[in-house]
């Protein structure tokens, strides 16, 4: 055998074992359950899971069972994301926001063997238990606590699992196609459905996502993810992490704006990551304690579309750098990241804000087209839209527990967004297909209509639905929450889009609410808003 190179498998444990031995001493902070703030290191989190993965082994759990966890973004839960998959069982991240039901039906679907909980969820986990078929063992995170065990019987104690565990474990060799980790989709439609990650997957997604032109963490970042640990494995965050030996500071379960300012300040965090309404309180947040988030360089910004005001105010105010970033849980889920283009350096920073609205470009890995109703080919020329289509090394095939592929005939997923592609390969999403506003022959995206609503300076939030109307089949309506101390009128805000969208597209009614319904992940449910208000137009209404 000659001219050979050395053949590893891409293993999440690869991962793990790289930040215990060379950024053994690089602190992992977390925000306890209690609000205590924690701290630990690389060393010791590659130490517990390995003692973790052992204690698994002698409670008899076989190769490829699935862990589930109801847990906020905390020392543990990263624990057990190693623990659970280095050793060759499934991470099963569950949404604590769920119904009831439907949790215990992904738990029933994905046949956990053990559940995991902060001690937050004991009431759920007590209300659902004698629902959970395949659960054999129930594991509160924390130490003994004598009032939890009278609630569940054999309740076991994450801390006193780990210290009965093996301190010298090795891991198992496993192939790189192993599952390691599974997340159901929130199931807005329908009921929920399991993507499960393998540990190659897992592993090529760090890396290919973390480029100097993707998100870009490094050994020198103290990095916040805000995106919880139980939603696309907090977007793989804490994987990257591992794998560049960043500092991480896991914020627990309080997430409103002041907590998360003040924690940026006391660990002089330098990124963060979450969806756009929490980067709208910590705004307000960082109001309140006068703090100007001045470690903070940059944060990633996605599950939803970024509102434009919002560069230039983190921008100017801050010098915090926004970058959107599209994915889903079908993708694990990176799909489109934006950085800017070396031609793009002469822009005034007006222009480049403009270029950092788009959800950004393609890493490699990953694939993307448009195309229309037929499935015929459409052009990135940035105005043509069509359905959005991916295909890559971490994009999902089948469904868990589905043997029928998810793909089209040629193999691609479709995502369900529309969107447009331009000849750089930026993308920008115009909508999700089921929202988009169908008028006459034309359509109207919501989310356009949104982003000019929140520009608005008496307007909190807004969400924009299409309602049933006799002529144009739909039309769109707007639901607008006011800012504090704020009074605008329908007729304001409608005249607020002259100018800014063809007259066809103002929406024909503003209607004002207390809130808009969030979802399990944090997003606008406009299905609920579908069902509240699509009928306002029609006649006798
Ligand atoms: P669900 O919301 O159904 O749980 P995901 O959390 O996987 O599913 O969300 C994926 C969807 O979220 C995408 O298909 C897209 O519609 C939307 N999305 C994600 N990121 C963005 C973004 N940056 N801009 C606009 N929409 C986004």
């Amino acid at each position: 055998m000659s001219g050979t190179m050395m053949q590893k498998q891409l293993t999440i444990s690869s991962l793990i074992e790289h930040a215990e031995r060379f950024h053994a001493g690089t602190e992992i902070v977390s925000v306890e359950t209690s609000g205590e703030v924690a701290r630990s290191t690389w060393g010791a989190v590659g130490a517990n899971a390995r003692r973790l993965a052992s204690a698994l082994d002698s409670l008899g759990l076989e190769p490829g069972a699935r862990v589930g966890t109801i847990a906020w973004n905390n020392r543990r839960h990263l624990e057990i994301y190693f623990g659970v998959a280095g050793g060759g069982r499934v991470t099963h991240t569950l949404n604590p926001r769920l119904h009831p039901e439907q949790l215990a039906y992904i738990v029933n679907h994905a046949q956990d063997r053990v559940l995991m909980f902060d001690s937050t969820f004991l009431p759920l986990v007590v209300a659902v238990k004698n629902h959970l078929d395949t659960v054999q063992h129930f594991v509160l995170l924390g130490a003994r606590d004598d009032e939890a065990a009278t609630k569940i019987d054999g309740l076991k104690f994450y801390d006193e699992l780990v210290a009965s565990g093996d301190a010298v474990y090795s891991w198992p060799n496993l192939d790189e196609n192993t599952p390691g980790a599974l997340c159901y989709t929130s199931g807005t439609t329908g009921n929920p459905k399991g993507v499960q990650y393998t540990h190659r997957s897992t592993v090529l997604h760090s890396i290919a996502g973390n480029q100097p032109d993707g998100i870009a963490i490094s050994a020198s970042d103290t990095v916040m993810p805000v995106v919880p640990m139980f939603h696309v494995n907090a977007w793989g965050v804490p994987y990257i992490a591992a794998h560049t030996g960043a500092k991480l500071v896991l914020p627990g379960p309080k997430l409103d704006g002041e907590s998360l300012a003040k924690l940026i300040d006391a660990e002089k965090v330098t990124l963060s990551l979450g969806v756009p309404t929490i980067w709208m309180s910590l705004l307000d947040g960082l109001e309140k304690t006068g703090s100007s988030a001045a470690s903070m360089t940059r944060t990633v910004v996605g599950g939803s579309a970024l509102p434009p005001s919002m560069i230039p105010t983190f921008r100017d105010k801050y010098g915090v750098d926004l970058v959107h970033a599209w994915g889903m849980t079908e993708t694990s889920p990176l799909g489109t990241l934006n950085q800017l283009l070396q031609k793009h350096r002469a822009l005034s920073e007006d222009e480049q804000a403009r270029v950092r609205l788009s959800q950004g470009r393609a890493p490699w890995g990953v694939d993307l087209r448009i195309v229309d109703e037929n499935g015929a080919l459409l052009p990135h020329d940035g105005e043509t839209q069509g359905n959005l289509q991916i295909c890559g090394h971490w994009i999902v095939e089948s469904y868990f527990g589905k043997d029928e592929s998810a793909l089209t005939e040629d193999g691609w997923f479709d995502t369900g967004d529309v969107a447009t592609i331009d000849s750089d390969g930026y993308v920008i999403i115009r909508d999700r297909s089921k929202d988009i506003i169908k008028s006459g022959g034309e359509w109207i995206s919501t989310v356009e209509l949104e982003n000019i609503a929140i520009a608005h300076p008496q307007v909190a939030n807004a969400a924009a639905i299409a309602a049933q109307h006799e002529k144009w089949g739909e039309r769109p309506v707007l639901i607008a929450v006011k800012s504090k101390n704020a009074d605008p009128s329908e007729q304001e805000l409608r005249d607020f889009y002259n100018g800014k969208v063809a007259s066809w597209q103002v929406p024909d009614r503003v209607i004002f609410v207390e809130d808009l319904p969030l979802g399990a992940t944090g997003k606008v449910m406009k299905n609920k808003l579908r069902e509240e208000f699509g009928d306002v137009l029609m006649e006798g209404k």
